[in-house]
């Protein structure tokens, strides 16, 4: 039956007003609207007027009443909710609002700050998890029981998400940042161990190299004490035994004498004197010291560097050092018949010295490597010619240090070119 009260209440704008107009209260456990006890009507009245969500939960049922600005927070469940039984409409979460409203209906005034609520608003069957501020005051009856509860809610499930994003974004920025410096450590500590490694390495082959030059030199001096005649008569065949022993010898002098360089330059002990050196000179003087072994080897020595006023800037021994290592390469990588020539070439700021052979030459992709150290292309062929690999990283190394630069080009089977730029003086 519909009275003048009744189209007070639920006149005017709005969905919910139009929802609330069409419902049949009459068959609801609140009863025919013209039996609602006053504080119902006054609530409906200030929730269906408020611009912010509210909801009204009447009686023992929990029987729902909301308004417009309410509805978009219930998802599917709107416009189903409307008079229904809280339990019935949120079966998900009774176990969280049994308690709430058990206050609310002894008395007490419930404020909750993003409260918690697993939700299956959308109806997908799936929970959501919501977060809401909410109010929820008693209204009471005029007997002074609890008639109800009215509540103002907002969805903060926005704000919590996004806190809890920045939380972990945090936390993730922090679990990255001790990783990273987890990793430097590691990292310094590695390069740490390595550079300690190395330097015991080089103090060892400092050492070593240098204990062993004593007694290699010891060895040189004997045989040649025994070679002039000074112990007593030499037959010819203890003389060639001889030749051999110091043969040996200044082999292994030679090795122990690159490794000791090597580990000087690794270890930047190594000083230069630089001073006004003539190229020709120099390149003559090693090619006095050489030639015997060409002949030996039935290879042409040719030296072309006929201008001896050209002078070049650099360390007078490490040069001849150079030029020493880069001819015997020559010598022992071309065979007997070969031919190996020294050539000058004065530039405009630098003098190239190029040492050319006819020999083996080298692969092209082996071209570069051959200045590493302990770098051989044929172990077995430099096995049987000696050598450890050091002489051209060492030569390369040491025309550095004073500012010259040593290249190399090849043919394989054709022969190779070493070239020796160095600054003019
Ligand atoms: P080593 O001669 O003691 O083996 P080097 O550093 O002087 O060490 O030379 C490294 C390698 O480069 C040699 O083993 C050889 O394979 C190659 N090589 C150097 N000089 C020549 C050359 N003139 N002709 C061919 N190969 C060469």
């Amino acid at each position: 039956m519909t009275s003048g009260v009744s189209f007070d209440l639920f006149a005017g704008p709005g969905e919910m007003r139009a929802h609330a107009r069409a419902f049949d209260w009459a068959a609801s456990a609140l009863g025919p609207l013209d039996q609602w006890p006053e504080s119902l009507r006054t609530s409906v009245a200030i929730m269906l007027g408020s611009g912010f969500p509210m909801v009204l939960v009447w009686g023992p049922e929990l029987i729902q009443l909301y308004n417009d600005a309410y509805s978009p927070l219930i998802g599917a469940k709107h416009p189903r909710a409307l008079g229904l039984p809280t339990h019935a409409c949120w079966p998900e979460i009774r176990s969280v609002q049994e308690p709430t409203f058990a206050r609310v209906f002894r008395g007490e005034t419930v404020q909750l700050t993003e409260a918690h609520y697993a939700l299956n608003r959308h109806d997908t069957g799936t929970l959501e998890d919501a977060y809401f501020d909410a109010t929820f005051v008693p209204v009471p009856l005029a007997s002074g029981a609890i008639g109800g509860s009215l509540s103002v809610l907002f969805e903060s499930t926005d704000r919590v998400r996004a806190r809890s994003a920045h939380a972990e974004r945090e936390e993730l920025r922090e679990a990255a940042a001790a990783a990273e410096l987890a990793k430097r450590e590691a990292v310094e500590r590695a390069l740490h161990d390595v550079a300690e490694a190395n330097r015991a390495k080089s103090e060892f082959l400092a050492v070593m190299s240098h204990e062993l030059r004593t007694p290699l030199n010891a060895i040189g001096g004997y045989v040649e004490l025994i070679e002039l005649g000074i112990r007593g008569p030499v037959t010819e065949e203890q003389r060639t035994d001889l030749m051999r022993i110091r043969t040996a010898q200044r082999h292994l002098l030679g090795l122990v004498t690159d490794v000791l360089d090597f580990v000087r330059i690794e270890t930047g002990r190594l000083q230069y004197t630089l001073t006004n050196v003539c190229v020709s000179e120099s390149v003559a003087s090693v090619e006095v010291l050489i030639r015997p072994q060409f002949q030996a080897k039935n290879i042409a020595l040719e030296p072309d560097c006929p201008d001896t006023r050209v002078h070049v800037r650099a360390d007078r021994e490490k040069l001849a050092q150079i030029l020493v290592n880069l001819l015997t390469n020559a010598l022992k990588f071309t065979d007997a018949g070969g031919r190996v020539s020294v050539v000058c070439e004065d530039g405009e700021s630098m003098v190239t010295v190029r040492v050319r052979d006819t020999g083996i030459g080298i692969a092209p992709d082996k071209l570069q490597l051959i200045f590493d150290p302990f770098v051989q292309v044929d172990q077995r062929f430099t096995r049987r010619n000696e050598g450890v690999g050091l002489g051209l990283a060492i030569s390369r190394d040491l025309a550095r240090g004073m500012g010259a630069e040593l290249t190399v080009e090849s043919t394989l089977g054709v022969g190779s070119t070493f070239s020796l730029a160095l600054p003019r003086a």
